[in-house]
């Protein structure tokens, strides 16, 4: 199904940076909008139900499962995670843009269903940098941080599926890595042609 709105899809490790890069997107475009998962895991700190996450109990992830609520789920990191098909499919159905920040499981699912997604992959620098980042964030425990690391290989093995690769070294190259990704994907023949269709028109070409 081919729609007029592009899905971006986020993956990256814990810590690499990815709700830091994708926040600082939303708030210079307000062309993308952000798809809000559910998850089993309790909220951190400042989150907000709805905001961040819908915080659900088990019961009630059980029921969105078995009612095909979710477009993918997968669980990470001891937590269960998923997409509702709601919160991007009329999105993009209406010409929205729609950015997905979900774990590397997800991504992979979520192409099969929307061929068209596109897949952006979000590495750290190295190691050292990754667990500082971890560290510093101050949210999770010292067990949380050894999983979230012992898991980050395995996922950083899945980052050669993905259409595209930033290095989140600097913040604001890595920034101007991921508009320019989504900036790429408006300059497509489909989409000028849906966005300029006057100019096109006016220029006699379709
Ligand atoms: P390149 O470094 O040779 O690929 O040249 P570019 O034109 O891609 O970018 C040059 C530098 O300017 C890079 O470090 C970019 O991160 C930075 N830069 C360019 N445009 C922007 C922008 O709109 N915002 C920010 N924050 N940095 C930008
Ligand atoms: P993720 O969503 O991938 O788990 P976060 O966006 O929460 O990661 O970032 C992890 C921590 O690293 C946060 O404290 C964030 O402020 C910090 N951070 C993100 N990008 C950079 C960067 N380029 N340089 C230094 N610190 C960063
Ligand atoms: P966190 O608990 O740090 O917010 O997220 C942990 C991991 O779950 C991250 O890799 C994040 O991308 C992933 N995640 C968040 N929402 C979803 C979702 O809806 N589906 C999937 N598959 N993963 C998700």
């Amino acid at each position: 199904m081919d729609y007029p709105g592009n899905l971006f899809v986020v993956a990256a490790p814990s810590g690499a940076g990815k709700s830091s890069l994708v926040k600082a997107l939303l708030e210079l475009d307000s062309r993308v909008q952000p798809s809000v998962s559910h998850t089993t895991r309790p909220p951190r700190g400042q989150e907000k139900h709805g905001r961040e996450y819908f915080f659900v109990s088990q019961p009630e992830f059980d029921a969105m499962v078995a009612g095909q609520a979710f477009v993918e789920w997968a669980h990470v990191h001891g937590n269960r995670y998923g997409t509702s098909r709601k919160a991007i499919e009329e999105r993009i159905a209406e010409g929205a843009d729609v950015i997905l920040e979900i774990d590397f499981q997800g991504a992979i699912q979520v192409k099969e269903i929307f061929a068209n997604a596109i897949l952006i992959f979000i590495l750290p620098p190295s190691w050292e940098e990754l667990r500082s980042r971890l560290e510093r964030r101050g949210e999770d425990s010292a067990e949380v941080i050894d999983l979230r690391l012992k898991n980050a290989a395995e996922e950083m093995a899945q980052a050669r599926k993905f259409d595209f690769v930033i290095i989140n070294e600097l913040f604001e190259r890595a920034l101007f890595d991921l508009k320019a990704v989504v900036h790429a994907q408006r300059l497509k023949y489909a989409a000028q042609r849906r966005a300029r269709a006057d100019t096109f028109h006016s220029l006699n070409i379709d």
